[in-house]
């Protein structure tokens, strides 16, 4: 079977090393193998430790110093992947996976990604290959239906969808717009004067597109939350920012609303933030790329009320919507906005459809020119699972979600730190709890300085972390609230069902036990 020389081998080419790498036998044989492979590793994907357990530059050692000059089988490459590359992977398909927000594969994901890898085609614009464009402009049709997004964000209104890779890259090119239209009305040299805001719970990914746009440092407002206000962005507050900011002769740019924060999933109130920021021309960015998904739900739609009024909209199709990495969908209410500020023409891509201005040249809708056909994963995600059975998928994750905040209550050592959104539930042990454990409920011990001793408990609840990814057993990933160290349990992977959450419980509350029962007065 290790026949290093296998490519040639079967060939009826003569003059060996002339390869043959689109041979349609051999992709049939390489490729029904590596589906193979793939399937039993989703098989056994539950084996796995979910967190990898490898040490910073393992892998070097393991591989050759330099690239083979003759060619591998596949069979010995795939043994490599089996001994080397495994043991290196967080597994983020496990049915045990809880870190940050899941990506949820699906074989209807998979399916379009092969597709789209054996057409091949660099979509850049209508003509180089016109189904890719068409597909893309349909279906982002059919999910901006779903998602009830106004007409105005379709195709038939001003707008229309595009498909990136990330929500990073939605951000920035919505931002560019935004910045386009100002200048254009305040002229060049007033880049300066721009503004951008967020609130402190807003992804890092806006601060990053900020920067690459040229927005002075100064300019970025990331408005303060409250716990009394759910940590959502007040309207009250972005008005006297603004207003701050106009004041001082400032120019009121950009705003980036979120659906679903990173930390615990909160929900700004899009529309009473879209009053205020359109009343100072500010572009409204709603990044719903996690909690967006839900919104195919009437139960969850709410949350996107008085997106009428955003500008563009974005969600992670690969965070929740069984749609393989990378896929995030962007609409935009005025399309000629986004084409604005990212259309170059250079000669080469001159051609008669662009010019009949009938058809969506995708390049002046993104950062990059070449792009993949994204659109088929997207669509075959539709039509093999139908809307019904999507909202289904994503309402079972809320439930299990549920499952586990429920369990957690039960048990009073444990808080859950905000209520649970969506899928959600962010949860530590709480500090009565840690100060009764270390001292063994001694009265000493809830007087004075211990109780309040938030880096104590925070250290403890890192290391009840840290105890769970190490066992392998589940990976969960940890974020801030008003300085707590908080652990978030975001359930999504497409694998999980309820007996993982309540082992994953069970993974939890055992840890405590140890943790707790461990600690001692003596030790601090
Ligand atoms: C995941 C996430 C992002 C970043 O997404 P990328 O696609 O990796 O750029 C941004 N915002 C929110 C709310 C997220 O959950």
């Amino acid at each position: 079977m290790m026949n290093t020389m296998n490519l040639n081998s079967q060939s009826d080419s003569a003059s060996p090393g002339i390869i043959k790498p689109l041979d349609p036998e051999e992709f049939k044989r390489q490729g029904y193998m590596m589906i193979d492979f793939v399937a039993d590793y989703i098989r056994n994907i539950g084996n796995y430790p979910v967190l990898s357990e490898v040490e910073p530059g393992y892998l070097r050692e393991k591989l050759p110093a330099s690239a083979p000059s003759g060619p591998e089988s596949i069979e010995s490459i795939l043994k490599d992947v089996q001994e080397h590359i495994i043991p290196g992977i967080t597994h983020w398909q496990s049915p045990n996976y809880y870190g940050y927000f899941p990506s949820s594969g699906s074989i209807a994901g998979f399916m379009g990604e092969i597709l789209s890898t054996g057409f091949n085609v660099v979509g850049f614009n209508w003509v180089s290959s016109p189904a890719a464009t068409e597909l893309e402009n349909v279906v982002m049709d059919w999910l901006g239906q779903e998602l009830k997004l106004p007409k105005t964000f379709l195709f038939e209104g001003h707008g229309g969808g595009v498909l990136l890779g990330t929500t990073c890259e939605a951000i920035l090119c919505t931002l560019v717009a935004a910045r386009e239209e100002k200048l254009t009305q305040f002229g060049r040299d007033n880049i300066g004067k721009l503004v951008v805001y967020g609130s402190d719970q807003t992804h890092s990914a806006l601060q990053k597109a900020a920067k690459v746009a040229g927005i002075d440092p100064r300019n970025f407002r990331l408005i303060k939350t409250k716990r009394s206000n759910s940590f959502a962005l007040s309207p009250d507050s972005l008005l006297s920012t603004i207003l701050l900011d106009v004041k001082n002769g400032l120019i009121p740019c950009f705003l980036c609303a979120t659906v679903g924060t990173t930390a615990m999933a909160t929900v700004d109130p899009v529309g009473p933030l879209c009053k205020v920021a359109k009343e100072y021309g500010i572009w409204v960015h709603v990044d719903a790329a996690y909690a967006g998904s839900a919104c195919i739900c009437p139960e969850f739609r709410y949350c996107i009320d008085g997106v009428e009024e955003a500008n563009s909209f974005s969600l992670n199709a690969h965070k929740w919507f069984l749609t393989n990495l990378a896929c995030c969908c962007l609409w935009v209410k005025d399309r000629k906005a986004l084409t604005k500020s990212l259309s170059e023409n250079p000669e080469f891509l001159r051609n008669k459809a662009s010019q009949s201005k009938k058809v969506v040249d995708y390049k002046d809708w993104q950062i990059p020119l070449s792009r993949k056909f994204n659109a088929l994963k997207l669509w075959l995600v539709l039509r093999s699972y139908g809307v019904e059975n999507l909202r289904n998928f994503l309402r079972n994750h809320v439930q299990m979600a549920k499952t586990f905040e429920g369990l957690m209550r039960l048990d009073k050592r444990f808080e859950v730190v905000v209520p649970r959104k969506f899928s959600l539930v962010c949860f530590r042990i709480s500090p009565t709890a840690i100060a009764s454990g270390l001292c063994n409920g001694s009265e000493a011990c809830y007087s004075g300085k211990l109780m309040n001793d938030d880096y104590r408990v925070n250290e403890i609840n890192r290391e009840l972390l840290d105890l769970v990814n190490s066992s392998g057993n589940a990976f969960m990933t940890h974020g801030e609230v008003e300085g707590a160290f908080v652990i978030r349990c975001a359930i999504g992977s497409t694998l999980t069902e309820e007996h993982h959450v309540i082992m994953a419980w069970r993974l939890v509350q055992e840890n405590a036990n140890l943790l707790l029962g461990k600690t001692n007065c003596t030790s601090i």
